[in-house]
């Protein structure tokens, strides 16, 4: 391990082997040792003993109890502490962004601007803390007033994957924290580090505050602690941020004990290109989208539709461009692509590349595995003929499928036939044809672009996905109302008891 690697982890508190849970106080977990490998190198950076379920139990208990003080303090000093947490975050952008690219493999830049987006939404959410709204209503009563408040909800669980290893935590912790919730993190196993290293500084910021320990962490395996944490009726939410096949197991688990499960899973996210497109436009909109994050985004471009009368263009010139993608260590400046996360990764692209063979696809670039230690691959560009079955799944991998396509409405039918739903766009300088797509019979995705590519949102608005991809909202917009509890108050300040609806009950 380089004196880099040492300085940045000691500067983060994170030892050879660190304890998997935290209840404000680092747990001794006794649980198998889980290592932390750096995708780069397919070398262990740290490792952790993982919480069992007696750590667990302790760490829910704590968080009930957190919850219950946290909940009574106003939201705008919730606020506060959350500001400083994106404070604390800021001092720490650095070496955070750098254990986000080193323990998950994405490109340097890439892993400050996740930090970046922690910051971003802590500013978000200390705004929100003084605008979570309740509407009046007119009673239908005479001398009766009607309104409805938002309580906090309880102790929240929060799941997350590996490729946004602390962002999606911050779009439930900052929002969770300031609707009054205490929470409990599983993160993904391939990336329990950033989930030490960020829970450490929140623990900071709430002693500095003197507040309760609501930012709480169990790292464990998916049944000890992920099973247990979706049954657990103490957590009134859970949200889940992963494949599909995780979100349609939790959410069947969270339904059974009539919880709300709120689930941001897999996208499989189509670009359309036009023939009246601005195609210099489209083109790096299709690069970032498509190779960035080694196309472990769940934004990621995986299917391009191109109009036959620009299509060939466009292929010729992603075709010159794709060997001169700059693959190689995440940390170096220049670098472009970095690694996938581990070796199963790296054999589910190369399966799907052979899927799409047989199923009568054209590989016109990459397909191969790079020649170097780690799970590198080549960002791979495959033409299909129609929508085959390959490409209505996702592949978590830098795979890209062309297909042509006649007009608008074909395209908008081929893009709506895969079962996720998550994010879309168009590339036109049509204002018809840009009002179509996003119309109510155009793209069906949560997320609709014009102009702009599928990948890289912002948190101001509402994030998720239709269909398969789960249909949960966060971060933006109303979004904040998952994480609290709706009540209606009807309140009578006159003299007489009517009833609504005119009901008569007189003895
Ligand atoms: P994954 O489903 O393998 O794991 C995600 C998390 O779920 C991990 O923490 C894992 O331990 C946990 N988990 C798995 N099974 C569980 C169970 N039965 N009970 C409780 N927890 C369980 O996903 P991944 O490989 O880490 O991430 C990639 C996937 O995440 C892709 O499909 C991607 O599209 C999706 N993703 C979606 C969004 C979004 O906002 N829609 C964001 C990021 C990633």
């Amino acid at each position: 391990m380089s004196n880099d690697t040492k300085t940045l982890l000691a500067e983060l508190g994170i030892d050879e082997v660190n304890s998997g849970g935290y209840d404000g106080s680092w747990l001794d977990t006794q649980g198998e040792l889980l290592e932390s490998v750096d995708p780069t190198t397919g070398q262990v950076i740290a490792s952790v003993r993982q919480a069992q379920a007696d750590d667990y139990e302790r760490i829910a208990e704590r968080s009930v109890e957190a919850f219950h003080e946290w909940r009574t303090w106003p939201a705008p000093k919730r606020g506060e502490v959350v500001r400083e947490l994106g404070n604390a975050l800021r001092d720490k952008k650095d070496a955070l962004g750098r254990l986000v690219t080193l323990e998950m493999g994405k490109i340097l830049s890439e892993g400050l601007g996740e930090v970046q987006e922690m910051i971003d939404m802590a500013d978000l959410a200390v705004g929100m803390s003084r605008q979570l709204y309740g509407k009046t209503m007119h009673s239908e009563r005479p001398e009766h007033r009607m309104y409805e408040q938002w309580h906090p909800l309880g102790p929240v669980g929060i799941i997350t994957a590996f490729n946004f290893p602390v962002a999606v935590w911050a779009w439930n912790a900052t929002v969770a924290a300031v609707a009054g919730d205490s929470m409990i993190w599983k993160p993904s196993e391939f990336a329990p580090l950033t989930a030490i290293a960020t829970t450490k500084i929140a623990h900071e910021v709430l002693e500095a505050h003197g507040a309760p320990a609501i930012f709480n962490l169990a790292i464990g395996d998916r049944i000890e602690i992920g099973e247990r944490m979706t049954q657990d009726g103490r957590l009134p939410l859970i949200s889940a941020t992963g494949s599909v096949a995780m979100g349609r197991r939790v959410g069947q688990v969270v339904a059974g004990r009539l919880g709300r499960s709120l689930l941001e899973l897999g996208g499989n996210n189509g670009l359309l290109v036009m023939d009246d497109a601005d195609l210099d436009l489209a083109f790096s909109a299709i690069l970032f989208g498509a190779v960035g994050t080694a196309g472990q985004r769940c934004t990621t471009t995986r299917r391009l539709f191109l109009q036959r009368g620009i299509a060939d263009r466009i292929t010729e010139r992603l075709l010159k461009a794709y060997p001169t993608i700059r693959i190689g260590d995440p940390m170096d400046e220049g670098t472009l692509m970095g690694p996938l996360v581990h070796e199963k990764a790296v054999g589910t692209m190369m399966s799907a590349i052979e899927a799409a063979k047989t199923q009568g696809g054209e590989l016109l670039y990459g397909g191969g595995r790079v020649d170097r230690e780690g799970f590198f691959v080549e960002p791979t560009v495959v033409k299909v003929p129609e929508q085959v079955p390959i490409t209505c799944d996702e592949t978590f991998a830098p795979i890209l499928y062309i297909l042509e396509f006649d007009d608008l409405d074909q395209a908008i039918a081929m893009h709506n036939a895969v079962p996720q739903g998550l994010s879309s766009s168009i590339f036109t300088n049509s204002m018809r044809t840009a009002e179509r797509f996003l119309a109510h019979t155009g793209s069906d995705c949560g997320i609709a672009n014009v102009n702009i590519g599928t990948s890289g949102a912002e948190i101001g608005g509402a994030f998720g996905g239709e269909k398969e991809t789960g249909g949960g909202r966060e971060a933006g917009s109303d979004a904040w109302k998952a994480y609290m509890r709706r009540q209606t108050n009807t309140l009578n300040w006159g003299t007489e008891l009517p009833l609504a609806q005119g009901v008569e009950f007189d003895l």
